[in-house]
């Protein structure tokens, strides 16, 4: 049947997908909130038909068609979360793994497993992603490049080029699309993990594949770890095949737990950008910080080099919680010479532009106020009183 231009569903806003992606069956399934599905097998009553199915894996890596066969091929419960966050990112597929860096070891593998073994990439990059590249752990190889390098980086066993922007940690922002067009048939992965697609979405800008720390933003309450990659159907296609293989499965609570927290995505992420924003700039007009780092598309983290002991900023800090990672609706600090980005080498650091007096901030829904007070505080080394610690649960940590 030919579809009438009226019958054609308008593209919704991402305020909307947010809360829709994902669950257009559910009324028809007469449920509203989404159900999890912890099955790790399933009935397989007729083997031919199952082995048929199984064939038809392995050959394509196209989702099974009818009910799960077992938990490490497939999940309802996590497929949502796919759907809908490939939905967010503009992709024609999603695929979710156990955390972010079981995300990029699959599709350093992806590629790899076609004989693309080398990667060209621009640092800074998260601490442990700089790390499975430059130890060449899964049998990758690397080339550092700055951004005007890629081109002539490029060899013909290149299978990716790889970028942050805004970087982990200092919020270094790339021209996407320039980037895009050095790559020429190369495709450039692009970890969306700070931007998150309330504030850019790579694939427009011509990257190829996203990369998320799912973890972060798009949980946003620091509950659960995961990892996601948004792409087109033929890489998703791959990126199953080595999932199934590997083993790095996003478990279904974790699946449900995303989808949920993409809901409230874009609300958060402009409620935390807006306070953000703020505290750059005052962290900007204050004598004891060097500089802010804070990118132009805005975003939740703001990066800021101290004067004095970046140390004594950490340990003085009462409400804002000294932790590595971000991107929960509390606010964390942390120095990325001593935690995320510790495992790089020293020189590698200072080649990406990681000073040791640098400070990241993942910002939260608290009030501004304060949040300015705590850093105020914490900046001239007086910390406040910390509020009293109820006794009650720590057996249970
Ligand atoms: N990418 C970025 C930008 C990150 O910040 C992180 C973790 O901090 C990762 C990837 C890795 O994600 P995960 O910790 O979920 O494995």
């Amino acid at each position: 049947m030919e579809t009438t231009p009226s019958a054609v569903t308008p593209p919704r806003a991402l305020a909307t997908e947010a809360v829709h992606a994902g669950r257009e069956d559910l009324a028809a399934l007469g449920v509203h909130a989404t159900p999890l599905d912890l099955s790790t097998t399933y009935p397989s009553a007729d083997s031919r038909a199952e082995a048929a199915r199984l064939d038809e894996f392995a050959a394509t890596g196209a989702r099974l068609s009818g009910p799960p066969v077992y938990g490490r091929l497939d999940n309802p419960t996590v497929a949502r979360f796919e759907e809908a966050l490939a939905r967010l990112e503009g992709a024609e597929a999603a695929v979710a793994f156990a955390s972010g860096m079981a995300a990029l070891s699959a599709m350093l593998l992806v590629r790899a497993s076609a004989g693309l073994r080398h990667v060209v990439a621009v640092r800074p990059l998260y601490g442990c992603s700089d790390h499975l590249l430059n130890s060449g752990l899964l049998g990758t190889e690397v080339t550092w490049v700055d951004p005007a390098g890629i081109e002539e980086a490029i060899r013909p066993d290149t299978g990716l080029v790889m970028v942050e922007s805004p970087a982990n940690p200092t919020l270094a922002e790339l021209d996407l699309r320039a980037l895009a067009h050095s790559c020429g048939t190369v495709p450039l992965l692009a970890d969306n993990t700070f931007a998150t697609p309330v504030l850019q979405r790579p694939l427009e800008s011509g990257a190829r594949v996203v990369l998320h720390s799912a973890t972060k933003y798009l949980g946003g309450h620091g509950d659960v770890l995961g990892g996601v990659i948004a792409c087109d159907e033929a890489t998703a296609r791959q990126l199953r095949q080595i999932r199934f293989a590997t083993g790095g499965v996003l478990h279904p609570l974790a699946g449900y737990l995303l989808l949920r927290g993409l809901s409230t995505l874009p609300v958060r992420v402009r409620a935390q950008s807006a306070t953000a924003a703020e505290l750059a700039r005052r962290l900007g007009e204050d004598p004891r910080v060097r500089r802010v780092h804070y990118p132009r598309l805005g975003g939740a983290m703001v990066a800021f080099e101290v004067v004095d002991d970046p140390h004594e900023v950490i340990a003085s800090v009462r409400l804002i919680t000294p932790a590595v990672s971000l991107g929960s609706v509390d606010s964390l600090i942390q120095h990325p010479g001593s935690i995320s980005h510790r495992i790089v080498d020293e020189r590698d650091r200072r080649s990406g532009g990681i000073s040791d007096r640098l400070l990241r901030m993942s910002v939260g829904l608290e009030d501004v106020e304060d949040l300015w007070s705590d850093l105020d505080a914490a900046l001239s080394g007086r910390p406040r009183e910390r509020a009293a610690t109820p006794a009650v649960g720590t057996a249970a940590r």
